[in-house]
């Protein structure tokens, strides 16, 4: 974390101190250990332990199912003791207990050590057979048999944590006593989200301690009392305590409900603030000025443009006539002609004699717009040079690794206002960039940027400039409510004319034959005057993670087990080993099918000049192969480019499968993509790649990808701190309240701007702020 986050952090943390008791420091509430080990969770307040919510619910009588536990995994499992065992250790001095827990099938062994017998008494007399209860500990093999060392656990029957007796003591017991008791053993028990440093009947145990002692006033009440009333929802400390300690099912799932409300709402506030104060500072207008560089454009482009394109085009010109800035989101299937749309609107604002900056999430990108641009524009694009058409514009670059004489061309073109457009990646944000007649900003692939850097380049203006984002991810209409909820949406749904297509096709990596076809067929298409990627998970088999530019996205975790084990961490085990650009490289080189043929490779840890040669090359047909990482995943535009063998495919997320087809089939060449995967058929990972090469719908493999993930990546965390105030909200399957939740805070917003009726609200708005605000800075 960069310094200046961590003190924002603790701006934060000791802006809490004034928010009650929510605000207390956990090292307040509890013992310095167990608030250590909350701290190890990421809990610091009241607040986030209460946030912490259970992950699900269990029943006592339900067991565990012990069979295929696996080694090394963190586990939290409900058993019963079978048989219990203490004994003197045979080669030194000591005793061992050994405990049989068993959920009617299969056994796990559990294992105490002890200095002598009488120091497993306590264990021995807690876990007797019969005894049912909650176990916890990394699952370990011991002469062939699993077991758990010196497991945590919760025996049922006593209420309390690790420590005390399971049984109650002798006597008798009253009758409302043993109501309560069995009360108690009918209540779903919360499985929190828990850790090696705290299991978490210890979470629920201080969960509840807080609980015990919360008032209303301690708990700010963030959704309007007639929206709570409309929906049915209970009131913040009820539902607190509906989803920590419910007496019943019922109970927690209104408070879950009633969190995904609030959720909801709280984040269609913030977005619609964030819109109403967007519209209300000026912008200049730049109507389209007849005969001017984008008419001059429009009759030197080589095709018609798309229905879609036009209908587009003309919002776009309607809305930067305005003088109220434009907010447009524009998303698009890869090669569906986003670039044009948005350089006619370039063009419109330099003829209104404003200037136009377009940002890209990486140098190679930012590259390829500039040559696409001087390419499109031609003549028009040449001011200053002999060759230039009468009414011509400049367009200059700015990256950070420019030579510096470069940069000081291209930072006084921006700066004089020579350079119609400014094509650059975020070293455009930076301070020293002056483009002072900033009239529009145009982000492509804005899932990689936050808003924050968004309002960053828009600051640059003396006057707010219009914004229109460019996304190929299709993002479904709830996600972009989500997470661009103050643009409105414009989509181009058709590709141009022309286009080949992509046929896709899964080969299964253990079938020799067909991964010979798979070269054969790449070396085919290369003979005929094509070109092929080869993409890899990752860089070199030493490093972990793969490039820098693209983070790794597995997307393969289908949500939560059905099943139980109840909780299972992080594996210790190292992951089987991916396709890495580094090997298959020589590996390629070494293939008789591939004699003879150049292989030419790309990936974040080159430098742009290396990337931009391997480009150039790979483009030209000296090296007709390329063997590269996610790095080629956006915009990059190769016509001839027409086979794809993607490996390891099943490592990838399926958006960025359809991302990475993207690349091949741009000209008249059809497109063949290989996605070669390990994956055995039948499983999950092996059926999301045949829904893949089923399907060519972006929108429709984005959904897919969408439900397949888990909750906490659906936004990415790229986009926002949006993970971590998103707790229980799903922006797919919730889309009904994220619909109720928009219309309901739009009205309000318009009806009360500054929140003065809703201070609740207004409190809650202002922590999702800051809280985007740190996430932003420690991105950055
Ligand atoms: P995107 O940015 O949406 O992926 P591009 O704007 O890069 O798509 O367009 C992809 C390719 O299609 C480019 O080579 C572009 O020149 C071409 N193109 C764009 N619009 C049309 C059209 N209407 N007809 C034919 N080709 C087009
Ligand atoms: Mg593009």
């Amino acid at each position: 974390m960069e310094p200046v986050a961590r003190q924002l952090r603790h701006d934060l943390a000791f802006a809490g101190a004034g928010r009650g008791r929510l605000g207390n420091s956990l090292e307040r509430e509890f013992d310095p250990r167990t608030a250590k080990a909350l701290g190890k969770l990421g809990l610091r307040t009241v607040d986030d332990l209460l946030r912490h919510y259970p992950r699900r619910y269990a029943d006592r009588g339900r067991l565990s199912t012990l069979n295929d536990l696996q080694l090394d995994e963190h586990v939290t499992v409900i058993a019963r003791v079978a048989t219990a065992d203490t004994r003197p250790m045979r080669n030194r001095r000591g005793a061992i207990l050994t405990v049989q827990i068993t959920d009617g099938t299969d056994t796990l062994t559990l294992t105490f050590f002890g200095k002598h017998r009488g120091s497993l008494e306590f264990h021995a007399r807690k876990l007797r057979p019969g005894v049912t209860g909650m176990f916890t500990g990394t699952v370990s093999s011991y002469r062939g048999t699993r077991q758990l060392t010196h497991p945590d656990y919760e025996t049922f029957g006593g209420e309390h944590g690790q420590g005390t007796s399971g049984t109650r003591g002798g006597g008798a017991v009253g009758p409302s006593e043993e109501q309560e008791a069995v009360d108690r053993a009918e209540r779903p028990i919360p499985i929190y989200p828990a850790g090696q440093s705290i299991p978490t009947w210890k979470i629920r145990t201080c969960v509840e301690a807080v609980l015990d002692t919360l008032t209303n006033e301690d708990v700010p009440e963030p959704l309007p009392a007639d929206y709570r009333q409309a929906h049915q929802l209970p009131d913040a400390l009820t539902a607190l305590r509906g989803i920590h300690s419910p007496h019943n099912e019922e109970d927690w799932r209104r408070a879950r409900e009633r969190f995904r409300h609030e959720e909801a709402f709280v984040l269609q506030t913030v977005l619609a603030q964030r819109r109403a104060a967007a519209l209300e500072t000026p912008a200049v207008a730049r109507p389209a000025r007849p005969g001017g560089l984008r008419d001059a454009f429009d009759a030197r482009l080589p095709f018609e443009l798309t229905a879609g394109q036009r209908e587009v085009g003309e919002t776009l010109e309607a809305e930067l006539a305005e003088p109220a800035p434009m907010m447009r989101l524009l998303q698009g299937e890869v090669g569906s002609g986003k670039t044009v749309v948005a350089l006619r609107a370039m063009l419109q604002v330099v003829d209104a004699g404003g200037q136009a900056a377009l940002l890209a999430p990486t140098e190679v990108l930012a590259q390829q717009h500039l040559r696409t641009i001087r390419e499109l524009l031609g003549p028009l694009g040449e001011a200053g040079m002999l060759t230039a058409a009468d009414e011509a514009t400049r367009v200059v670059l700015l990256t950070g690794s420019m030579g510096a004489a470069a940069r000081r061309t291209a930072l006084a073109d921006a700066a004089s206002g020579a350079a119609g457009i400014v094509v650059g990646t975020h070293a455009l944000l930076s301070e020293v960039v002056q483009i002072p007649d900033l009239g529009l900003v145009v982000v492509d692939e804005q899932h990689r940027f936050g808003v924050e850097q968004r309002d960053a380049l828009r600051a640059k203006a003396e006057v707010t400039p219009h914004l229109l984002v460019m996304t190929a991810t299709p993002i479904p209409r709830t996600v972009a409510m989500t997470s661009f909820g103050d643009l409105e949406t414009s989509t181009l749904r058709e590709l141009p004319q022309g286009r080949a297509g992509v046929s896709t096709t899964v080969v299964p990596a253990d079938r020799p034959r067909w991964v010979e076809r798979t070269w054969e067929r790449l070396r085919q298409e290369i003979d005929d005057g094509g070109r092929a990627y080869v993409v890899c998970p990752r860089i070199s088999a030493t490093e972990p993670a793969a490039d820098g530019d693209a983070p790794l996205d597995t997307g393969t975790d289908g949500g939560e087990p059905a099943q139980l084990p109840l909780e299972t961490g992080e594996s210790a085990r190292p992951r089987s080993g991916m396709a890495a650009v580094e090997e298959v490289l020589p590996m390629l080189r070494e293939l008789p099918a591939l004699e003879d043929v150049f292989i030419g490779q790309m990936h974040g840890r080159m430098s742009s000049e290396e990337k931009d040669a391997a480009m150039a090359d790979f483009a030209s047909g000296r090296t007709p192969v390329l063997v590269a990482t996610t790095v080629i995943e956006v915009g990059v535009d190769v016509p001839d480019a027409s086979v794809m063998v993607i490996l390891d495919a099943e490592r990838f997320g399926l958006s960025q499968l359809h991302q990475l087809r993207g690349r091949i089939g741009r000209g008249s060449r059809p497109g063949v993509c290989l996605a070669m995967t390990a994956a055995p058929p039948g499983s999950t990972a092996f059926e999301r790649l045949t829904a893949f090469a089923q399907t060519a719908d972006g929108f429709a493999l984005a959904e897919t990808d969408l439900r397949l993930r888990r909750e906490g990546d659906v936004l990415g965390a790229s986009q926002s701190g949006r993970s971590t105030s998103l707790r229980l909200l799903r922006v797919l399957t919730d889309a009904p309240i994220i619909d109720t939740a928009r219309a309901a805070a739009r009205e309000l917003v318009a009806r009360d701007p500054g929140l003065s009726g809703q201070p609740g609200l207004a409190r809650a708005v202002a922590e999702m702020v800051d809280e985007d605000a740190a996430a932003y800075l420690e991105r950055t």
